[in-house]
């Protein structure tokens, strides 16, 4: 079964998501101090009539940093061309891309701690001194080729900014992180996707699907998507706080936007009263992956202090036992160490 908050993008959502993707700064709700800052940049170097600095973007699926890139792009008036580091399989693909660009253009790079040692070598020159170093042949035959590249703009966007090599993280000029989103935010951009959709949502029930969110945009609008239908097969012309709340239970989020997953993950580290639990146990317990715990499921339970990441291992919160209903161990009170 698909999760429901799940965030990865699905093919047959892209459809959807372009068209709810907003376009300009007035659209793109919340992340204001990194709005800010964009502005200015891109102010500052359409006066110089520069191709804007490399811009690296950190943060949780889902979050809006594909939407921020593409805002860019039209801000810019440039041309903007989407790939995802694992398919940069070979010098070649990477070379592909670049010549293919303009003077200005922006390549977007999604999930760019995942490319390969030998594709990150050849994109430094390229990032640095707009200058692509192929290596045709090998051995003592080997010939390397200089290929100079139009001044372009390289977007990176990663959910891991542990797993970047410090050489590729420090060749971005701006690092963004993305937060999540505000219950208040979630429900400005679940009523503005909804006149979209042209299925209006009463105040009260873009609130109670903004609450299930987990502060997510992308979760926030599969949800309201979810909803229109029950709304719609019940004849309902508008989304109200009672269809809202059924629907919501029906595809099992509950109040707070826990699903199966999270609960399940957050029940294994209750069971634990206190033990941490380190990555590959919790991957093994739960047959998950555990890039999908890292990347996915924990980093919204670790910022609203649900889920505590300790040197040895992760552990459940008080809010957590309080949440749950049950008890909090008293031996792991002090200081966050844990007993042995
Ligand atoms: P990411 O690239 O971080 O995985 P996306 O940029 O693809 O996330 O955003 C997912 C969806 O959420 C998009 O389709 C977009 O419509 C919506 N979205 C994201 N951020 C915002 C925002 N700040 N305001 C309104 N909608 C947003």
């Amino acid at each position: 079964m698909d999760r429901v908050v799940e965030i990865e993008k699905f093919e047959t959502d892209i459809n959807y998501e372009t068209t709810l993707r907003p376009s300009s700064w007035d659209e793109y709700i919340g992340q204001e101090k990194i709005k800010k800052n964009l502005k200015v940049f891109i102010e500052a170097s359409k006066r110089r009539e520069e191709a804007l600095d490399h811009i690296l973007f950190f943060g949780p699926p889902g979050l809006g940093k594909t939407t921020l890139a593409n805002i860019i792009a039209n801000e810019m008036g440039v041309n903007i061309k989407t790939t995802a580091a694992p398919m940069i399989e070979k010098s070649g693909d990477l070379a592909a891309l670049l010549t293919n660009i303009e003077e200005g253009d922006i390549l977007f790079i999604d999930e760019i701690h995942r490319m390969s040692p030998a594709i990150e070598e050849i994109l430094y020159p390229a990032m640095e001194d707009f200058r692509l170093d192929i290596i045709i042949g090998s051995g003592p035959a080997a010939q390397t080729i200089k290929i100079d590249l139009p001044r372009f703009t390289l977007m990176g966007a990663t959910t891991r900014a542990g797993m970047l090599s410090h050489p590729l993280r420090d060749r971005f000029g701006m690092h963004f992180r993305l937060q999540f989103y505000t219950e208040d935010e979630l429900s400005k951009i679940i009523t503005q996707a909804s006149t979209k959709l042209d299925k209006e949502t009463s105040n009260d029930a873009s609130i109670e699907i903004a609450t299930r969110s987990r502060g997510t945009p992308r979760i926030a609008l599969r949800l309201l998507k979810r909803v229109r239908d029950f709304a719609e097969v019940e004849d309902e012309y508008k989304i109200t706080l009672k269809r809202a709340k059924y629907g919501l239970d029906e595809l099992g989020v509950d109040e707070l936007g826990f699903d199966e997953e999270d609960i399940r993950l957050m029940e294994l580290l209750l069971s634990a009263r206190g033990k941490p639990l380190g990555l590959n146990t919790i991957g093994a317990s739960l047959s998950e992956d555990e890039s999908t715990i890292e990347d996915v499921i924990e980093p919204y339970l670790i910022s609203n202090g649900y889920i505590e990441r300790t040197a040895r291992g992760r552990v459940a919160t008080q809010k957590a036992y309080t949440h749950f209903k049950l008890q909090f161990p008293q031996n792991i009170e002090k200081k966050g160490t844990l007993f042995e």
